[in-house]
């Protein structure tokens, strides 16, 4: 009788998206993944993320899409997207969820609990991270570490997957210095949940506050309260995380007398956590070595701006998943496959990220006026369309919905 050869394992470093989505789709191909994880615990919660088709559609492939809580606002006339102008007048506008695709809206914690439910069986250990990785032949040989207690151990895998964010350890080890692949957008963000809605507003009304090279925006939530996001230019990245964060951006935002603005930065000092960052995007000219990969942040993190990095996380573990199914004895040829089914979707994504930076957080004062012209256009266009749709006579303007 023949022997059975043994299943495959594969260290996925990083519990995110990202991880966790490859850990499902190497399961599903047959393999038994490990997933490491730095932090001691499972994160929750998290900021607002708009979920496009291609994610949506991953999520269905992974098996977890019946788990993804969604939360988006619109509801019988509530739920609209505002924005402010520079007098404070409160005008209907388009919203996140208004981009092409209709993005479905979730915390990035109802991605990471779908995939969690998903993962039962799956060995996790927390605290625990690579220092090593070594490569062979016939396998890559990882030196571990447990941060509680400093105690290191080696392991071999036939595979370790760098799932872990944007500084991945996994690409410093094997590829070389951030620097060598982190691009630097000369903006910062903040991101946390708002304890509750800005007052004269619904409750799940978003609002958009865009002016040059700062920005404003809540994002109004169903069954939730809204996350907030705070975003600037500059050029000074390193001065940034000196000092107080809450005493840096309420000078940041200081000139902008709004009492939407007032809410937010009295929330952040509120806010049980946040996430405070630089922005960046990772660009690689290849995303593995013979027995390394990396998905999601750590291979090519398209930022916020783009609004796909969930999307991708998502979809780069299920396609990992497949292609390695696909080419059970070639792992080289599994994942050139892989890459280049995927490279197009994420090539085009991190180009278009400019121009939707251009519509977070315009870069000058024309900048915010084009904006504001484009906007206008658009949903002067989407209005007809609404009514030809409807068969109504005229044109109405959009009402301020979000969907
Ligand atoms: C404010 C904001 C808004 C966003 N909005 C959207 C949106 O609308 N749509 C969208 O699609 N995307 C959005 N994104 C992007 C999206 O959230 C990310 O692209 C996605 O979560 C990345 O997942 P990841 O698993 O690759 O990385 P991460 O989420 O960074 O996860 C990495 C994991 O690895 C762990 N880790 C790190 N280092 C180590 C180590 N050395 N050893 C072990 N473990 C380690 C970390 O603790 C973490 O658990 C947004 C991002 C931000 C910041």
């Amino acid at each position: 009788m023949r022997k059975r050869a043994p299943q495959k394992r594969a260290l996925v470093v990083g519990l995110g998206i990202a991880g966790m989505s490859a850990a499902i789709g190497l399961r599903w191909a047959g393999w038994t993944p490990v997933i490491v994880e730095r932090a001691p615990e499972r994160r929750t919660g998290g900021y607002f993320v708009g979920l496009f088709p291609e994610g949506r559609q991953a999520a269905v492939d992974l098996g977890i899409a019946e788990h993804l809580h969604t939360r988006n606002p619109v509801r019988e006339g509530s739920g609209n997207a505002w924005s402010l102008d520079r007098r404070g007048r409160r005008r209907p506008a388009l919203g996140f969820l208004d981009q092409p695709g209709g993005p479905a809206a979730v915390l990035r914690g109802d991605i990471e609990a779908a995939l969690w439910q998903s993962i039962t069986g799956v060995e996790v250990r927390f605290a625990t991270t690579p220092v090593a990785i070594t490569e062979g032949a016939a396998d890559a040989q990882v030196l571990l570490e447990n941060t509680d207690t400093g105690a290191r151990y080696r392991e071999n895998f036939d595979l370790v997957v760098g799932a872990d964010g944007m500084r991945s350890s996994v690409r410093r080890i094997v590829f070389g210095p951030h620097e060598d692949y982190l691009t630097t957008w000369n903006a910062m963000i903040c991101a946390f949940q708002l304890k509750e809605q800005v007052p004269s507003y619904e409750a799940r009304d978003s609002i958009i506050i865009a002016r040059a090279k700062r920005a404003v925006w809540v994002f109004g939530l169903a069954d939730h309260a809204p996350t907030a996001l705070l975003t600037y230019r500059t050029r000074d990245i390193q001065e940034q995380f000196s000092g107080s964060r809450v005493e840096r951006l309420r000078a940041v935002f200081s000139g902008m007398d709004d009492p939407v603005v007032r809410h937010v930065l009295d929330s952040l000092e509120e806010a049980p956590d946040h996430l405070f960052d630089s922005v960046h995007q990772v660009k690689m000219p290849r995303w593995s070595t013979r027995r390394v990969v990396l998905v999601g942040d750590a291979a090519w993190c398209m930022n916020l701006y783009s609004g796909m990095g969930a999307t991708s996380s998502l979809r780069g573990g299920a396609a990992l998943g497949a292609a390695v199914a696909e080419h059970p004895d070639d792992l080289g040829a599994a994942l050139d496959a892989w890459e280049a089914g995927l490279r197009p979707f994420i090539t085009k994504n991190q180009r278009t990220a400019r121009l939707k930076q251009q519509m977070f957080v315009p870069s000058s004062r024309r900048a915010e006026a084009v904006r504001a012209v484009l906007i206008g256009l658009v949903r002067r266009v989407r209005g007809r369309q609404l009514a030809t749709e409807a068969g109504g006579p005229q044109a109405p303007a959009l009402s301020g919905t979000s969907r």
